[in-house]
């Protein structure tokens, strides 16, 4: 492959739309390789704006304002990176000849979980919790009935918990009808979905060129409030609870079909695998892979991306803890102990402009066996706060 240098007529260039701590580290992945990088956000200063060539600030949901960007800038590759983008844009990107990571109509099915799960159970027969869509609250109720309780229940536009709760009996209902109306996104359709008693739930990252696939080691992980607070690396598991995962995951990214990395989200329970969601690009409990990897998710996804062997060692055990924000701040600054930099361990900090409750602004990784990786990750992000 020619690797030609950026900012010139002839340079390859990729668009990164959504700018975060992990399309920052995609961005520097690319740049290794003389890609040029042009970073969209909704805010300036976003984490992947500050390691770009080129940046843009725009509405994310403005179809008409993206594909403005996307034409005047022709990258070669278009890599969403968050899911509140304007699915307009894609579609007519891709029309236009773009290329759109993996492909427009993969981000349309996974960013809404009615599209993605009638998908994944329907179309393609894996095995997941009982559930149904629904509109009304009495619509609700009767499918909670029908899935049993406990039951979850989750708007079908949203992401990272956002409006969803656990029904444990019918009182419950009204309760988990008014979390999902305050949750943002478009919170009119909702899922009742049947509660998995799972042992443990694992993100199976899912690597794909034009003609390989490859699995990472799976990663357990630990979410709270919808979202993740550590993974670790690799997740013990059976070889009949591997297999039916790894074969799942194949499925899923192949019926999605298009190149990059995927995060297939899977609930275990003994050697029973359901499929609960997959994102179409590199998922945050895979930071992990920034210590267990001779290549992270992010260098995978490039290679993918770019149609590049796909290869690498897994170093061995380790795990990550996030880092989230108690306060708002319009100059956040977080005091990392200096324990964290030990020879074994290390911190990520996002360098986000503004902070506030819940924000997650830096990731705590440990390589070490297991129960002390994770032991010590816990440890080390204690030792992170606000200042
Ligand atoms: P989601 O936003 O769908 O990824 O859900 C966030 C988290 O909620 C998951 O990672 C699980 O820990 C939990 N969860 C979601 N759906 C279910 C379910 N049907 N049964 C049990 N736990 C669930």
């Amino acid at each position: 492959m020619h690797f030609s240098a950026p900012l010139k007529s002839n340079s390859k260039k990729i668009m990164l739309l959504g700018s975060g701590e992990l399309g920052k580290e995609v961005a520097i992945e690319a740049q290794r390789l003389g890609i040029e990088v042009v970073a969209v956000d909704r805010y300036a200063n976003a984490p992947a704006h500050q390691v770009a060539h080129k940046y843009y600030v725009v509405d994310m949901q403005n179809s008409n304002a993206i594909l403005e960007i996307i034409r005047a800038e022709k990258p070669d590759f278009i890599l969403p990176e968050i899911e509140a983008i304007s699915i307009d844009a894609l579609f007519k990107a891709e029309e236009e000849g773009f290329n759109v990571i993996p492909n427009a109509e993969a981000v349309n099915k996974t960013m809404n979980r009615k599209n993605i799960r009638t998908f994944a159970a329907e179309d393609l027969g894996l095995l997941t919790s009982p559930y149904h869509f629904v509109s009304t609250f009495e619509d609700m109720k009767s499918a909670a009935i029908d899935v049993g309780f406990p039951c979850v229940i989750k708007p079908v536009m949203s992401s990272s918990g956002h409006g969803q709760s656990i029904a444990r009996s019918e009182d419950d209902l009204q309760n988990s009808w008014d979390i999902s109306k305050e949750a943002r996104g478009d919170a009119s359709e909702l899922i009742v979905e049947g509660f998995v008693n799972f042992d443990y739930e694992i993100t199976l990252l899912t690597v794909k060129n034009d003609t390989q696939t490859i699995f990472c080691e799976p990663i357990g992980h630990i979410q709270r409030d919808g979202d993740y607070v550590f993974s670790w690396q690799p997740m013990q598991m059976s070889e009949i609870a591997l297999q039916k995962s790894q074969d799942m995951a194949k499925k899923i990214t192949d019926g999605l079909g298009g190149r990059g990395l995927f995060g297939v989200e899977l609930f275990i329970a003994g050697d029973e695998v359901y499929f609960s969601e997959v994102s179409p690009r590199p998922h945050d409990t895979g930071l992990v892979t920034l210590i267990t990897q001779s290549q992270s998710e992010f260098a995978l996804h490039v290679r993918a991306v770019l149609g590049l062997p796909l290869d690498f060692t897994f170093y061995g055990d380790g795990a990550s803890a996030a880092f989230k924000s108690e306060k708002y701040s319009h100059a956040p600054v977080v005091d990392v102990d200096d324990s964290c930099f030990s020879a074994n361990s290390y911190v990520r900090v996002f360098s986000k402009p503004e902070s506030h409750v819940g924000r997650r602004m830096a990731v705590a990784l440990v390589f070490d066996e297991q129960e002390k990786a994770l032991k010590k990750a816990e440890e080390l992000i204690k030792g992170i706060k606000d200042v």
